[in-house]
């Protein structure tokens, strides 16, 4: 058993829990309590422009109903921005500001990383191009030959891991020319801030963690470990998210989500005549679960 073990679950209040988001929110909070561990609940409401009113309320009263209790009080991205300004401050000369728009960046045809942004051709990377006005701020990533050029780490479900951030994601915005900073900052300052010692989350957020990485080394921070739950798809193949219209839980049948989730995470379970029965059994459940791809089973 791990001594020192915090985890956390950072929903993002752009609309009502889904099942995707359950069985990241449940992994985490197993792998936590399994570990002895505390979990800790954030609201990634940094991206104001996708953040719907009452949605952190609601995201908060359904961890309830499903019987997940956190530790600790609720931090709230918004509230903390001079953290985000202080910390990008701390990177210096790795940030530069940037006045290039998507289009010119989609234009370069340098290809499109994982995550759907086009990969950025370093454009204003030694100044800003004549005729542009800053609007984001990025961070250079290294440089063929530089420390870091490759960045790996273990998963803990998906197993090794590694990108290469030059060719395959580019130099990354840290605060959008809207404003607003970026996840990948804010989400690297936190977890930093909060002490957290392992991340359990999606993989659609797999893509990201080599960046995060990234400036958790430039900013002094210790990594934590990384365990990337399987998306939920749609049945066409597509991930479930909040934009594409994922179906909110179904509250009144708290128990039903509970056991959905739990199949989908491969949990062999028994049906639970209530919800503190449910997690009764999920917590050995995640053990059997985590030996089995310890010992290679996906
Ligand atoms: N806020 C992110 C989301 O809801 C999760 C961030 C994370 O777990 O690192 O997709």
């Amino acid at each position: 058993m791990t001594t020192h073990y915090i985890g956390r679950f950072a929903p993002s209040p752009s609309g009502p829990l889904h099942a995707g988001s359950l069985a990241a929110a449940m992994a985490s909070y197993l792998d936590a309590r399994t570990h002895g561990g505390r979990w800790l609940l954030r609201i990634e409401d940094i991206d104001e422009a996708r953040t719907v009113a009452g949605a952190a309320q609601d995201i908060e009263t359904a961890l309830h109903t499903l019987g997940m209790r956190w530790d600790g009080p609720v931090l709230v991205q918004s509230h903390r921005r001079q953290h985000y300004r202080d910390a990008c401050d701390k990177l210096g000369d790795h940030v530069y500001p940037c006045g290039c728009t998507r289009k010119e960046i989609a234009d370069s045809r340098l290809g499109v990383a994982a995550d759907g942004a086009a990969i950025y051709p370093g454009t204003c990377r030694n100044g800003l191009a004549p005729g542009k006005t800053a609007g984001a701020l990025r961070v250079r990533v290294p440089d063929p030959g530089q420390e870091m050029e490759q960045i790996g780490f273990m998963d803990r479900w998906l197993g090794w891991q590694s990108q290469h951030l030059a060719s395959e994601v580019g130099d990354f915005v840290l605060k959008r020319a809207d404003g607003f900073w970026a996840y990948q900052l804010a989400v690297v300052v936190d977890d930093a801030e909060q002490g957290v010692t392992h991340i359990v989350r999606g993989a659609d957020l797999l893509d990201s963690t080599a960046r995060q990485i990234y400036l958790q080394h430039l900013l002094g921070y210790p990594t934590p470990t990384y365990l990337h739950v399987p998306l939920v798809r749609h049945t066409d193949g597509e991930k479930l998210s909040k934009q594409n219209g994922a179906q909110a839980l179904d509250l009144a049948h708290p128990l039903h989500e509970l056991h959905k989730a739990a199949a989908f995470l491969g949990l062999e379970m028994k049906t639970a005549t209530d919800v503190a029965a449910f997690w009764e059994q999920a917590l050995p459940a995640w053990r059997r679960r985590l030996e089995g791809l310890r010992a290679g089973s996906p």
